[in-house]
């Protein structure tokens, strides 16, 4: 059986919390004509187990669409929630940092944030945005931080720049065809107890096609499972700690199937076969790709 009865949950980095191992993007979110549907799809997804949500200050609108889906009036409880944002290089300073956070409290009305990174390394000194983070914790505002679109010498040297805190997460480009972490991020990261969160988990709307190879082994790992190729593939990318996957989703149709994925656990037989059609990039995963 691949199915399993409860959603997979796991912790998330230092952070004692079992944290659905997915969650909801909202990148290109919340400044379209489709606002209701998004709210719409935001809750639906809530309510179907994908109570991680991403967002960032970057995402325009997003961090506001946030605020709508879950304004009390929804009935949704922000202690069910785990609500990740992220701060723009370009305002990661210490001030700014603090600025940007208080900024999206005030839009997704909560009084802090479960988890707040860095966007990417932007020209602010490491210890500066870091010693900010640390400060938001203090003060209540985020209950932990991480960072985004880091190499293994970034996070050694971001880690080396904290007094007090510790990186709960690295947030970064992963999907069927393009599995750089897996070389050595993924396991220096679990060695290091530093969730993994996977973005463009369908490649940013460009997933294999159902007439390619890969497109053909995600079908046949479907009707084994019983699943969709969706799923399958949400499934693949969490399949083992510290691994979470964020897709996004701006149909209540597509939330729904990507919730379905919570509870598919790939059998040995189904892992070996995507791993066959989808192999580790060739090279070494110093340069990041990203988005
Ligand atoms: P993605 O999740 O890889 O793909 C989104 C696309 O997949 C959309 O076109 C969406 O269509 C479609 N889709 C979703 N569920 C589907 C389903 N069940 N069936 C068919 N199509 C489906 O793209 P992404 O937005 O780039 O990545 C996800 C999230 O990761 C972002 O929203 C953001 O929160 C985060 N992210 C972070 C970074 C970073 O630098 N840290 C960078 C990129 C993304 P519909 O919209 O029509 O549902």
């Amino acid at each position: 059986m691949s199915k399993v009865a409860a959603p997979i949950r796991r912790p998330f980095g230092p952070l004692p919390d079992l944290v659905p191992v997915i969650g909801q993007g909202t990148w290109i979110m919340g400044d379209t004509p489709n606002r209701g549907t998004e709210v719409a799809t935001l809750r639906a997804g809530i309510a179907a187990g994908l109570t991680h949500i991403d967002t960032a200050e970057l995402y325009g609108g997003a961090e506001d669409l946030v605020g709508d889906a879950i304004k009390p009036a929804s009935g949704i409880k922000r202690e069910d929630l785990f609500i990740v944002s992220k701060v723009l290089p370009s305002n990661a300073s210490h001030k700014g940092t603090i600025r940007a956070c208080e900024t999206a409290l005030r839009r997704m009305g909560t009084s802090y944030l479960d988890v707040y990174l860095l966007h990417w390394r932007g020209s602010y000194p490491l210890a500066e945005t870091m010693g900010a983070l640390e400060t938001l914790v203090e003060q209540g505002k985020i209950r932990a931080f991480g960072v985004s679109n880091f190499n293994i010498a970034d996070l050694e040297e971001a880690e080396s720049a904290l007094t007090s805190g510790r990186i709960a997460c690295n947030q970064v480009l992963y999907h069927l065809e393009e599995r750089h972490i897996d070389g050595e991020l993924i396991e220096h990261c679990r060695k290091s107890n530093i969730a993994v969160v996977g973005y463009s988990p369908f490649g940013h709307g460009r997933f294999p096609r159902a007439s390619s190879e890969g497109g053909r082994a995600l079908a046949a790992v479907a009707a084994r499972t019983g699943a969709t190729p969706r799923q399958v593939a949400l499934a693949f990318l969490a399949r083992k700690a510290p691994l979470f996957t964020i897709p996004k989703a701006s149909s209540v149709a597509h939330a729904k199937e990507n919730a379905g994925a919570l509870t598919l656990a790939l059998e040995p037989p189904d892992l070996a076969a995507l791993e066959e059609a989808f192999p580790v990039n060739a090279g070494s995963d110093d340069e990041l790709p990203m988005l």
